[in-house]
């Protein structure tokens, strides 16, 4: 069946009720008939619920449903984007092992990669995200892991799935990818060689700025290891966020599709206004690897960026303008938002730190919510006046 049918017709779970939307599991344990049943699930010798830290039947549900959408033989949900992040990390490597990751990630990844992981004897090597030659020179002989973000935040440069596939494959070292941006309706990295994709369900996931959460999916041998390790360590997902979340996975392809068509709208007509730089979306032909993007996606995203000429006071300025667009530092919901990252998410860096990472001082950033798309443009454009 195609996804968009998976998508709404997984059903792991059905109470005495049958019910005909998915029933919401909120019980911390579960109870067996027998001491014979209860040996054998603690041994793994059966697939029965125990305790909800380990899996619960609508948290399931949700991994099954995204496993379908990734193409992925296993999953495990976690609280929040950060927690799929550090495990799909934190459980396969150890104290020695070297990570390759792309310098252009997620902040918190960033900061985990640079600042937490060293901590532990895990050593991280950045590299440019549109330079493979780094990547090349990166490895070294424990090399055991490289991890990437495409399309990245806030530039949007795109990352070559398939040569990184191959490029993983030659060194031996596992393929991890956030595959946030992009949603599986949009690309697949396993299809070019990925062994692991993480998301953020925070964000296009629900869609509706509701629940934190997290996933990873992807290749069932390194899946059942961060299993065991979170089980142990508990950054398990809640069954009330895996119910509003699997709820939402039916109605994603339908609102990836206006989320497309409305920043690429965007996108088209900001490239005629005097009063941006550059504008960057990664189907538009203007993208400098527009060629790569047209190549692993179906679609180019609900983000856009552009650089306002006037630098950081126009950025403030433009932000201050907005009267139908929020401010606010999520992305991925059916509002749209803006947001100025050299003044807020950035602001810690020092400006050349922000420069060798694509943060310019007129840089904003868009994302294109399920309005009407001429109530948006209307919006965008009043306050580009203004700036
Ligand atoms: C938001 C985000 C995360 C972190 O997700 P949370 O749900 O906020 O923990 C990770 N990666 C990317 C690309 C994100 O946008």
């Amino acid at each position: 069946m195609h996804k968009q049918t998976l998508a709404i017709r997984t059903q792991t779970a059905q109470s005495f009720e049958m019910e005909h939307s998915t029933p919401l599991y909120l019980t911390s344990s579960f109870t067996f008939d027998t001491a014979e049943d209860m040996r054998a699930a603690f041994a793994d010798e059966s697939d029965d619920n125990i305790y909800s830290r380990y899996s619960n039947p609508t948290v399931d549900e949700f991994v099954k449903k995204m496993c379908l959408l990734e193409g992925a033989e296993a999953g495990f949900a976690t609280a929040s984007g950060m927690a799929a992040v550090f495990n799909s990390i934190f459980a396969l490597l150890k104290a020695g092992d070297h990570l390759i990751c792309c310098s252009s990630v997620f902040g918190s990844t960033h900061a985990l990669a640079t600042k937490f992981l060293p901590k532990y004897g895990i050593e991280c090597t950045l590299v440019s995200s549109t330079k493979p030659e780094e990547w090349e020179a990166a490895v070294k002989l424990n090399t055991k892991m490289v991890y990437l973000e495409t399309p990245t935040n806030p530039q949007l440069e795109i990352i070559d799935l398939a040569w990184v596939g191959t490029f993983s494959k030659k060194h031996n070292i596992i393929f991890n990818v956030d595959n946030c941006f992009a949603s599986p309706i949009l690309q697949n990295p396993i299809e070019f060689g990925a062994d692991i994709v993480s998301h953020s369900a925070t964000k296009w996931i629900d869609g509706q700025g509701r629940v934190l959460g997290g996933i990873v999916v992807g290749r069932a041998d390194l899946i059942r290891d961060i299993y065991l390790f979170c089980r142990n360590t508990g950054p398990s997902m809640s069954a009330f966020n895996a119910w509003v979340l699997s709820k939402s996975l039916e109605t994603l392809d339908v609102r990836i599709e206006r989320h497309c068509a409305n920043a690429l709208a965007i996108a088209t007509k900001l490239e005629q206004n005097d009063k941006i730089a550059w504008v960057k979306y990664p189907f538009l032909p203007s993208h400098p690897q527009y060629e790569i993007a047209i190549k692993q996606m179906k679609k180019g995203g609900g983000v856009l960026c552009f650089e306002l000429k006037g630098g950081v006071e126009s950025g403030r300025k433009f932000l201050d303008a907005l009267e139908l667009l929020s401010m606010t530092p999520n992305l991925g919901d059916t509002r749209s938002i803006a947001s100025h990252p050299t003044s807020t998410t950035h602001s810690k860096l020092t400006e050349a730190e922000r420069l060798a990472i694509g943060i310019t001082p007129g840089l904003i950033r868009i994302s294109a919510g399920l309005e009407n798309v001429n109530d948006i443009l209307a919006d965008i454009e009043q306050a580009l006046e203004k700036c």
